[in-house]
């Protein structure tokens, strides 16, 4: 899908179109660009978050290609009851010949009437709705109001003119944080959807550390959120998160300061930062981690063989992409050719930043014709795009992996350290195999 220019909310720089590199911190060579996009917009978060909260429906207010959208990056759904749908502007609607507020009130009405076990109601903004503005936050409002005590209403953007792909869960998470009581117990608080085996299993392990409590945001129900408070220390598990990070510690939480839980390495310094932020020692952080941390490295063993030295691309997507080519580079060894992020926020990815190899060259925002033309150039063993380039770059001779794949896989953790590996190991060996038949 094909997204129109904008400008992102943490960029505030007013770099001119262009190429040229911008700055230069930490060793790490930084360009701006901002033209036509290639990503998916923020609906695509409804497919995890509807999974994450089951007593959740994110009902979509936009077009057929909306829909189409949520549809399609959600797979083939065939539940009995999905959680998610689309409330379909006609061209009545976008021509202003109808009232979309009367419709989308008895649409609502007609859910819930169908839906008794529906907790949390997200109106989901999309670009159509926002075109012919319609206020969603008002209709959120007046919706809670004739609905009270039997669901929450609450609005969110996931329009491809505001977001991109992960910005989606940003802007729900920051939806339901005023929702969030105030305590200022002393607690962990796990921030960015995970897996519930892997965080089940991070639970685990933060509690054999002695860490006191740990809760997660979001919850597993809509309606069990966390307190928040001075006592709350933030830990994200996702690298796109930056409104909800600021929001909580607006509400008096602090951040822990630690590289993202992928791979061995990434994962172990983040444990370990959350428990030092309890003042628990290193002796029991390191009983608990260090035989995950030997198991984690055997596991990555083998792909590490297939992926050193091989050269990688990372165009702008998911917002993960920093982290990952940390990842890539210090522990399997490959070489970054470079590191595109649709946004950097330089506070969030400072710890990642720091374990980049000097000279990695990195592009913030996206001018794709002039991303694919540097891919072109620089011929790489692996490319990591979004689904709508993968196809055409795979027609042109190159292996790619599907950036997407990467939100919806358990990859967390030490655990997961050799299946994120093949997740980028797979596609050279797939290749390797097509060039040699
Ligand atoms: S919100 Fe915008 S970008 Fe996303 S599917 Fe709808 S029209 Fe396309």
């Amino acid at each position: 899908m094909v997204v129109t220019p904008t400008s992102s909310p943490l960029s505030a720089a007013t770099a001119q179109p262009g190429q040229a590199p911008l700055a230069s911190s930490q060793g790490l060579e930084l360009r701006r660009e901002n033209g036509q996009r290639e990503v998916f917009c923020g609906l695509t978060s409804i497919v995890w978050l509807h999974r994450r909260m089951p007593d959740a429906f994110f009902l979509v207010v936009g077009s057929r290609t909306c829909a189409h959208l949520v549809q399609s990056a959600a797979g083939v759904m065939i539940f009995a009851e999905p959680r998610f749908g689309t409330a379909i502007l006609g061209e009545r609607d976008l021509a202003g010949l109808a009232d979309a507020n009367d419709e989308l009130d008895r649409l609502v009405a007609d859910l819930l009437q169908r839906r008794p076990e529906i907790r949390t109601l997200f109106l989901v903004g999309s670009c159509p709705s926002e075109v012919i503005k319609l206020d969603l936050a008002k209709a959120a409002e007046r919706l809670t109001h004739s609905h009270r005590g039997r669901v929450r209403v609450l609005n969110y953007s996931g329009s491809g003119i505001e977001t991109t792909f992960t910005q989606g869960e940003d802007n729900a998470l920051l939806a339901l944080l005023p929702l969030m009581p105030a305590s200022d117990e002393e607690q962990l608080l796990i921030v960015g959807t995970l897996a519930d085996a892997v965080e089940d299993r991070f639970m685990a392990l933060f509690g054999r550390m002695g860490v006191p409590l740990v809760r997660s945001l979001p919850p597993r129900r809509s309606t069990d959120l966390p307190p928040v408070g001075k006592g709350t220390r933030v830990l994200l598990a996702q690298p796109f998160l930056s409104g909800t990070a600021r929001a909580l510690v607006h509400r008096g939480a602090s951040l822990v300061e630690a590289p993202y839980p992928f791979g061995v390495e990434g994962s172990r310094d983040w444990m370990a930062a959350a428990a030092a932020a309890f003042g628990i020692g290193a002796e029991p952080v390191a009983a608990v981690l260090d035989p995950l941390v030997e198991r984690g490295r055997r596991a990555l063993a083998p792909h590490r063989d297939k992926l050193a030295g091989k050269r990688l691309f990372l165009l702008p997507d998911s917002q993960m992409e920093i982290p990952l080519a940390r990842f890539l580079s210090r522990e399997c060894g490959m070489e970054l050719v470079e590191v595109g992020v649709p946004y950097l926020d330089r506070q969030l990815m400072a710890a990642d930043l720091a374990l980049l190899p000097a000279g990695t060259r990195i592009c913030e925002g996206q001018d794709v014709e002039l991303q694919l033309e540097r891919v072109r150039a620089e011929r790489p063993d692996l490319v990591v795009c979004g689904l709508g380039l993968a196809n055409p770059l795979e027609a042109e001779g190159f292996a790619t992996k599907w950036s997407i794949e990467l939100v919806f896989s358990p990859i967390h953790g030490c655990d997961q350290a050799g299946d994120l590996a093949e997740l980028f190991a797979r596609p050279l060996s797939r290749r390797a195999l097509l060039s040699f038949a």
